[in-house]
């Protein structure tokens, strides 16, 4: 890495959310690149899409995600903004397993880049379950580590997206919305979700602080070429050769590492060292 000076010392970015994610974010930019994250007031990150679902979310994440720092640079009139977009839902490998899929995004003005990590989270409380009045459900809500994590009720059928009880904490209210939504729904049950919004949910905020590692890491990196920061994986090519046969396999060969602002890019053998991979990879040997 070259040895320049770090362009976001001293400087401030906005971070656009309703949700407190600047508490998961900001410790993290400052002690790593001295940078000041500060949430931007007035900002409507919501009419971007939502979680319950009331507005759907256009475009990819990583559009919603810049689509919200922009919001928040606009408002801020500050260069760099932060914005975060997660999704949750069956894992993606294991399919019983709920996971959180969550991308934070970096909008620099000043360089006219966009730096953005990933992350997929096993660590999630997602889940769903349908239920009566009458019914106990002392085991979800242990699951789900409610109070400290918020949930939302709705009608199981009929009118789900009006009549929704977002952000309850407490006991006491989320009974009564569980008879409310119960006794609008065609089949007399409610369904509980989890909250999923940041400040109601210190998993999802602990996985935030996860990313922003990540993403000021990678800030922290700087372009051999043109000294920008942001350097980092952006692609990795497959076809590692079979030891036995030489044939291509699926397996990663090498990683190319590559600048946001300018065209430099660097391909890199396996940090593993490893040049072949055995026959129980390969497409020939193992069909
Ligand atoms: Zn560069
Ligand atoms: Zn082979």
């Amino acid at each position: 890495m070259t040895e320049q000076r770090n362009v976001f010392s001293g400087r401030r970015a906005v971070v656009a959310t309703m949700h407190g994610k600047e508490q998961a974010i900001a410790p993290v930019f400052r002690t790593s690149l001295n940078l000041i994250v500060v949430p931007a007031t007035g900002v409507d990150t919501d009419a971007l899409g939502t979680f319950s679902g009331e507005v759907p979310r256009r475009g990819t994440m990583l559009e919603t995600a810049v689509a919200k720092a922009r919001l928040g640079m606009e408002r801020a009139r500050l260069p760099f903004g932060i914005a975060s977009e997660g999704s949750f839902g069956p894992h993606p490998l294991l399919a019983i397993i709920p996971a959180g899929f969550e991308l934070l995004a970096f909008v620099d003005d000043e360089r006219g880049t966009t730096i953005h990590e990933s992350l997929v989270i096993d660590a999630t409380n997602f889940a769903h379950i349908v239920t009566s009045p009458a019914e106990p459900i002392t085991q979800f809500l242990a699951q789900v580590g409610f109070p400290s994590h918020g949930l939302i009720v709705r009608p199981n059928v009929g009118d789900a997206q009006t009549k929704l009880f977002k952000g309850i904490v407490d006991l006491s209210n989320l009974q009564s919305a569980i008879t409310a939504a119960a006794a609008l729904s065609d089949d007399g049950c409610a369904r509980v979700d989890t909250d999923m919004r940041a400040h109601l949910n210190p998993t999802r905020m602990k996985s935030l602080t996860a990313l922003a590692v990540r993403l000021s890491d990678r800030l922290s990196c700087l372009c051999p070429s043109c000294a920008a920061p942001g350097w980092g994986r952006i692609k990795v090519i497959r076809g590692l050769p079979c030891e036995v046969c030489d044939t291509a396999t699926e397996w990663v060969m090498s990683e190319v590492f590559g600048c946001a602002a300018c065209t430099h890019e660097e391909e890199r053998r396996r940090s593993d060292g490893l040049t072949h991979t055995g026959p129980a990879n390969c497409p020939w040997c193992n069909p």
